[in-house]
């Protein structure tokens, strides 16, 4: 077992700076993790060469003095980024071999504060999915559990931060795919307020939910990682003017008055009625609950809130998501990029063909429920009520937010389940009950290691979900923090 790569960012970054380690060595160790756990299938490009070169870069940075926040460090991209110098796929045949003439905004903001990337991650194709079994390039298999999926669709990202084959990597969650797979493979993961991360370079889903985040070990890392994200983008007309602060100041400090004993003395944490309803399994429960009576014990006072609508999130998010998807991805057409059939006679033909070969199953079911409720005799009855409901959803939070701080709950209503067990679409979709509230309302979320599961499931992380009101992610990346200095989830990782 070498010793870099089982620190965190955290650790990492101080064995830099205090010149213990060389950006090389962390680099080439982490490379040789990934080589040795390709069984995986984590990662879809790694780019062992460019790699060193960017970390051998960084190291004669920092001797001539830069110190730039994440300078050295390694991290991956999930394949949804678009990079100039890695192939991007999105995780479908579609753009298999695409190279991108431009870099992602994450992307280079991520490598302008010294990161190093390594490759590439696995993905459902085009972000669409709970379990990462819809990729083109194949699944990607639980480090906890070769049985159990990773969960989606940042599955790939999520994997390779738990076993240690990098310390962060990005994420997107258009309706809980940072937060869902961090969940299932015992990591931390931040899908920040909408509009704080720019989308340019991201390929859409659906746009109006589409946010990037990070994924690590802990809060602490995810908010060193986020710091370097986030950012007004001209590019990105949904891109919102927010000052980012230095997420990892005041982490450590109790809140404002509190005594360092009881640092979250005041925090009022809502616990919605229906979150902890019918259909949450009983060892998902149970671990939350723990977690919840943590921080009750630092000081956090537990209210019972409700979010009358958000049982209705998956109906309405399973209208808008298709929608904008069909929309979005009619770009992909066989002209300008992407894969172009072989075999056609004419112009439509082209068109068809090429999407036909390009697009999994599951896309292809997205396009055409979008596709029909937005058509003419539809768009009243599925999609606008789907848009009025959401506007319900956005204002129950708001609501609840006059009695609390932060809300908290499952991440999932299960742990993550075995490959191949949910085959009909819609198990998957129930799946994301818990995840799709925060995403239609906008609000940044977080998923944090809350123990396992009981009995077969004991090799099984559970996630705990807090939800804090827009722009809140300084007071959930606080709470989750003080968490994890009180709590050892986070550090466990599954045998080599
Ligand atoms: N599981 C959800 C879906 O399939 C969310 C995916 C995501 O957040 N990208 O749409």
């Amino acid at each position: 077992m070498s010793a870099l790569a089982e620190q965190d960012l955290r650790a990492q970054a101080r064995a830099l700076r205090e010149g213990r380690a060389s950006s090389v060595e962390l680099v080439g160790e982490h490379l040789a993790r990934i080589e040795r756990q390709a069984a995986l299938g984590a990662f879809l490009h790694v780019d062992a060469e460019g790699a060193l070169r960017a970390a051998r870069e960084a190291d004669a940075a920092r001797a001539g003095g830069a110190a730039s926040a994440l300078l050295g460090l390694p991290l991956a991209h999930k394949d949804v980024f678009v990079t100039r110098d890695m192939p991007t796929t999105a995780g479908s045949r579609m753009l298999a071999g695409y190279r991108s003439p431009f870099d992602a905004t994450v992307v280079a903001r991520l490598r302008e504060a010294g990161a190093v990337c390594l490759g590439k991650t696995n993905m459902d194709e085009f972000a669409m999915g709970s379990s990462n079994e819809n990729s083109a390039f194949g699944p990607v298999r639980n480090p906890w559990d070769a049985r159990a999926v990773p969960g989606g669709s940042s599955g790939g990202s999520a994997a390779a931060v738990a076993a240690r084959l990098v310390p962060a990597a990005t994420g997107t969650d258009t309706g809980g795919s940072i937060r869902q797979p961090a969940a299932f493979c015992g990591i931390t993961g931040i899908k920040p307020t909408y509009g704080l991360c720019s989308r340019y370079g991201m390929i859409a889903y659906a746009s109006s939910l589409d946010q990037a985040g990070a994924m690590a070990r802990s809060a602490w890392d995810c908010a060193m990682v986020l710091g370097a994200m986030v950012g007004f983008d001209p590019r990105d007309s949904t891109s919102v003017q927010h000052a980012a602060p230095d997420y990892t100041a005041g982490l450590d400090a109790p809140r404002e008055g509190a005594d360092p004993a009881r640092p979250l003395a005041g925090l009022r944490i809502g616990l919605p009625r229906e979150w902890f309803a019918q259909g949450l399994a009983d060892e998902v429960e149970q671990a939350v609950r723990e977690a919840l009576e943590q921080l009750r014990g630092l000081g956090a006072q537990l209210v019972d809130i409700e979010l009358p609508r958000s049982t209705l999130s998956v109906a309405a998010y399973y209208i808008l998501a298709p929608a904008e998807a069909s929309s979005n991805l009619s770009r992909f057409d066989g002209v300008r990029y992407g894969h172009r059939a072989e075999q056609y006679t004419d112009l439509a033909e082209m068109y068809a063909n090429s999407r036909a070969e390009g697009f999994g199953p599951e896309v292809k079911r997205r396009i055409l429920t979008g596709a029909y409720v937005l058509s003419h005799g539809y768009y009243d009855a599925y999609y606008l009520q789907a848009q009025k409901i959401r506007r319900l959803i956005a204002r129950d939070f708001l609501a609840a937010f006059g009695s609390c701080d932060l809300i908290a709950g499952p991440v999932a209503p299960t742990v993550a389940w075995n490959l191949g067990e949910k085959a009909d679409p819609l198990a998957n979709y129930l799946a994301d009950v818990h995840t799709l509230p925060a995403s239609l309302a906008g609000l940044p979320a977080m998923s944090v290691p809350a123990g396992f599961g009981r009995g077969e499931h004991a090799r099984r992380p559970v996630g705990l979900q807090l939800v804090a009101p827009h722009f809140g992610e300084a007071r959930l990346l606080h709470a989750a923090h003080q968490l994890q200095r009180a709590t050892d989830w986070h550090l466990r990782a599954p045998a080599p």
